[in-house]
């Protein structure tokens, strides 16, 4: 199998080669040039499957210069009980139709962790198969989840360095805390002046500096960077709707080959198109349905074909939600347009924040996808009815996928099964939670993890509970300039 840029260029890479490098150099994604097909045999062989064997067997189509024993032993320890307390993806029964697909059981309790548990441990192998002789150093700019699932998926990794930087007024109290404490030898955590864009751009600027490349290769390091556009990335989260599939057959809910729709709370698309290859890989899925909050350009650019960015940007409960630029948009583009369109529409989005598809185009997304959004006041209830009608727990981002998902099957009549993702504990979004149940919150995060704790007589997980008692390795109140990100960076790594 080979990996090519959604935008054309010349890169023709084993999948280790597209992972170490992460974006082609044509600035496109890459993706395989074949998707391999599943068919019954293989589904039956999967049911009686282990997650972890399941992640290495469907992992071993996509990744097939990495042998099936070591993807079975990185799957083995990524997705260990010791990793995912309550099981890594289970699937509950929430009314007659839906059923919920729980991928927060991780150690930053987000579903980041679904991915950014195995990718380093596929990095560091890639780092031997492709030769490389230097030590990778992973940048990371975050406004709250991707940045703590990253640390602690690259801790102690072999052969790999971390630093991550997050603006000082961008993240949660909690979110702060997460990284803050982070353990691992080689792990840096820094807060940044200014907003999420300052730290973005900064590292942007240090990722497309020549000189800087060229001075850290000299003294054996090159950067490379952690986001949802690595299919290090996102060919784990394929596993996940296959997982699902077979525990839905293995308890009688359904039968091998029956439709299911699945629904997808989405921010930068990389969640939902993994729904879709899982499709394509043979997956029976009927509609994928894209939920969005108030930022809503995914559903106006399924109803209209025009992507257009040129719009307000707001800030929101579910904040992992919140972009208007979703990344992996450009992979669906590419299987749907082909390389040469794709290449346009990028351009055009990039010179003028807007692009039309075209009719054809627009059809293949409307024959998969189906796009509705949620905004604050509905998301809220939503909290709040599936607490009181089935004493059920949900965070604001999982609210808005069950309310599009509700609002698809009262539209449409579809009976099949609906699979709804949850991607996040309702204690990473505590105040957000706790205000749609109750009308009122805390000042404080803590109070408000405490407070939900009694009110809705469930658990705060282990990880969020223990972070204040968690000794500071990074102060938060320690706070650099945008504009030194590149000198802390050297002197992290011992340079100057
Ligand atoms: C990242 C994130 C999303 C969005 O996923 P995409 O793959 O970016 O579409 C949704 N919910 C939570 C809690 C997240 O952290």
């Amino acid at each position: 199998m080979i990996y090519t840029s959604t935008r054309g260029g010349s890169e023709r890479f084993k999948s280790a080669a597209a992972i170490k490098q992460g974006l082609a150099s044509d600035g496109g994604l890459f993706m395989p040039d074949v998707i391999p097909r599943f068919d019954v045999t293989d589904f039956n062989a999967l049911c009686s499957m282990s997650y972890p064997e399941r992640a290495a067997y469907v992992l071993s189509r996509f990744l097939d210069d990495y042998t099936c024993n070591e993807l079975l032993a990185d799957c083995t320890a990524a997705y260990s009980a010791e990793h995912f307390k309550g099981g890594a993806a289970p699937v509950l029964p929430l009314g007659d139709n839906i059923r919920i697909l729980e991928l927060w059981h991780g150690p930053t309790c987000a579903f980041k962790d679904m991915a950014l548990q195995i990718m380093p441990r596929l990095l560091s192998r890639a780092l031997v198969k492709t030769g490389e002789k230097r030590t990778a150093c992973i940048l990371v700019a975050t406004s709250g989840d991707t940045g703590k699932a990253a640390l602690e998926g690259y801790r102690d990794a072999d052969r790999v360095k971390i630093i991550v930087y997050y603006p000082v007024n961008g993240v949660s109290r909690i979110q702060k805390l997460q990284m803050a404490t982070q353990e691992g030898n080689n792990v840096k955590v820094y807060s940044v002046k200014g907003n999420f864009d300052d730290t973005q751009n900064g590292i942007k600027r240090i990722l497309s500096d020549s000189k800087t490349a060229q001075y850290l290769s000299d003294n054996g390091y090159f950067l490379s960077s952690a986001n949802s556009i690595n299919w290090g990335r996102l060919a784990p989260q394929i596993v996940y709707y296959i997982s699902a599939y077979c525990d839905l057959i293995n308890c009688g809910d359904i039968k091998t080959g029956d439709g299911i729709n699945i629904c997808v709370p989405t921010g930068n698309f990389g969640n939902i198109f993994a729904a879709y290859i899982a499709g394509r890989a043979g997956l029976p899925i009927g509609k994928l349905i894209c939920a969005s909050n108030r930022n809503n350009i995914l559903t106006d650019f399924l109803k209209t074909g025009t992507y257009d960015r040129n719009r307000h940007f707001y800030t929101t409960m579910s904040p992992s939600m919140d972009i208007l630029i979703s990344s992996n948009l450009e992979r669906m583009l590419y299987l749907a347009a082909g390389s040469s369109r794709t290449a346009a529409y990028m351009s055009q989005l990039a010179d003028c924040g807007v692009y039309s598809i075209d009719s054809d185009v627009k059809a293949e997304f409307a024959n998969n996808f189906y796009g509705d959004f949620c905004g604050e006041e509905d998301t809220s209830a939503m909290i709040k009815n599936v607490f009181s009608e089935y004493n059920y727990l949900i965070d604001t981002h999982t609210a808005v996928g069950l309310s599009c998902a509700q609002r698809y099957i009262e539209q449409t009549g579809d009976t099949r099964r609906m699979l709804t993702v949850s991607t996040a504990s309702p204690y990473k979004f505590a105040s957000g939670v706790y205000r749609s149940l109750t009308g009122s919150q805390y000042e404080d995060e803590f109070a408000n993890m405490t407070a939900l704790s009694e009110l809705t007589g469930t658990e705060i997980p282990a990880p969020l509970a223990c972070l204040t008692k968690k000794s500071i390795r990074f102060d938060p109140n320690t706070t650099i300039e945008a504009a030194d990100m590149k000198d802390v960076l050297f002197r992290t790594l011992g340079l100057s």
